[in-house]
């Protein structure tokens, strides 16, 4: 017998075929050269232009927009590389309505921007396709350099590092490459195993090897790789998870939003994943609209996020939270959980109504429940495994300059770091920024 989105449950195959196909392609497919001439062709080439300075890893965009604009794709791909070595990734996965795209003076005087990112795709794919890498190491320095976490940081940090002369070694518990590209990112922004054909793609450029299976704190300490290595960049993210703090949380299918899309992201074959009919998921970020908008995806009948403050406090940009209803996501605001009520394993979600004050959040007295076969947790994500001996400030490794932390020969870079939006394309710059600076000093 076949599911359907009303199968009671949790339950695989609830969509036809074609209907998971469609669901996880690529939401923003490539231009064609036609259409990226077209879209360059609105860019003004501004000077001092201000979508350049709203990019966290500072592309020069009016040069790569001409570049592509003069039929020269390639080297619009060097220009994007030269400063963000997973530009590939980040034209997928920026928030650029948030970003460059924002600011662009097309989007100020007429409300459509130039489309920055559809252009990076172009140009970038049109690169990685031909497999040849535009980059080459410099004269070796017998340098060793150990890059803990295999994430856009860390690649960033060791690409970086490689081109300069340096040699890496990356370690990472998990068994592919890629952090978060790989197991966070919502699959329709980046189908087709894009992720690890962009790591092999940045390796190419020579001097890195990945160890897999190799966790900071479990066979590998900071002390050690000290001793074998001039330099140390942390880049392990935050790999914890918040807790609801609800009674009922420990039951069945009360899960972790993160650990929910890994696995999704880790199947090729969508309809062999179960979902419930009715999905709650709690949180008001990214993760949640992606844990949301992927169960629907899934073929879930009832989805809701619920988020405890008002929509203008959510950190999910409008343009996410306008897809996730746009693909028939319910997102309510105000409320918070109270328990989840279960018959051995969860049932119903109970939420008390909130009211957010200057004296903070309190909870009010009126409350109401939501079906639900699975409840996800959403509510941010949290540093693990960071070494004895760091300094800590706001949760994450505190850090100077371009990644300094406390420890003398010891640099953090992404989310893990302290300061900057958790984000790719943040996470590139501060593992390049770091590599620069642990290059300044080793040869200075
Ligand atoms: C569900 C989800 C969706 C997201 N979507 C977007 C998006 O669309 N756009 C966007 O810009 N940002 C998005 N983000 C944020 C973005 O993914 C992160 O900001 C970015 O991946 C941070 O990079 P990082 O290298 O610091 O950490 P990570 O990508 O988390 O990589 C850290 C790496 O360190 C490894 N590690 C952890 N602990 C250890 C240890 N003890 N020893 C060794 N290695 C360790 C991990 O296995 C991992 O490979 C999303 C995040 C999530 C959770
Ligand atoms: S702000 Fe817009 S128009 Fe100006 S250079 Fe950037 S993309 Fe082009």
């Amino acid at each position: 017998m076949t599911n359907s989105q009303l199968t009671p449950g949790i339950v695989p195959g609830r969509l036809g075929a074609e209907d998971y196909a469609r669901n996880f392609s690529d939401i923003a497919p490539r231009y064609d050269a036609h259409e990226a001439r077209v879209a360059a062709d609105r860019c003004y080439f501004c000077h001092d232009a201000p979508c350049m300075t709203a990019c966290p890893t500072s592309i020069d965009i009016p040069l790569f927009i001409r570049q592509i604009a003069t039929g020269t794709p390639e080297a619009a791909a060097k220009t994007i590389f030269s400063q963000n070595i997973l530009g590939g990734m980040c034209a997928r996965v920026c928030p650029t309505e948030t970003l460059c795209e924002e600011v662009c003076v097309r989007e100020v005087a007429e409300g459509k921007p130039v489309e920055i990112g559809r252009l990076q795709r172009y140009a970038t794919d049109t690169l990685m396709e031909t497999g040849s890498h535009p980059f080459a190491r410099a004269a070796l320095t017998g340098k060793r350099v150990a890059v803990v976490g295999a994430g856009p940081a860390g690649l960033a940090a060791a690409h970086r590092l490689a081109m300069k002369g340096h040699d890496v070694v990356v370690y990472d518990p998990r068994p592919k490459a890629g952090g978060l590209n790989e197991y966070g990112i919502a699959s329709y922004k980046s189908p087709g195993g894009f992720a690890q054909a962009e790591v092999d793609w940045l390796l190419k450029i020579g001097g890195i090897t990945v160890q897999n299976g190799m966790a900071l704190g479990a066979g590998l300490t900071l002390d050690g790789l000290k001793a074998d290595q001039d330099a140390v960049v942390l880049a392990i993210g935050l790999a914890g998870v918040n807790a609801l703090r609800a009674e009922g949380e420990g039951l069945e299918n009360v899960l972790s939003a993160v650990d929910f899309i890994a696995g999704l992201r880790q199947e090729p074959e969508k309809a062999k994943l179960a979902i419930g009919r009715d999905v709650v998921v709690i949180g008001g970020g990214m993760t949640a609209v992606d844990a949301a908008v992927q169960s629907k995806l899934l073929g879930a009948e009832n989805v809701t996020i619920v988020y405890r403050r008002g929509p203008e406090k959510m950190s999910a940009s409008d343009h996410e939270q306008e897809h996730a209803t746009s693909v028939g996501v319910r997102i309510l605001h105000n409320a918070a959980p109270v328990r989840v009520i279960d018959n051995g394993a969860a049932r119903e979600v109970e939420f008390a109504y909130t009211e957010d004050g200057p004296d903070g959040l309190k909870l009010k007295d009126e409350t109401f429940r939501l079906r639900a076969d699975q409840v996800m947790k959403a509510i941010g994500q949290t540093l693990d495994g960071a070494p004895e001996g760091l300094a800590i400030e706001g949760g994450k490794i505190a850090v100077t300059g371009a990644g300094r932390t406390s420890v003398q020969g010891v640099w953090a870079a992404g989310d893990c770091a302290l300061g900057g939006e958790d984000l790719t394309v943040t996470a590139v710059a501060e593992g390049r920024d770091a590599a620069e600076d642990i290059h300044a000093s080793l040869m200075g």
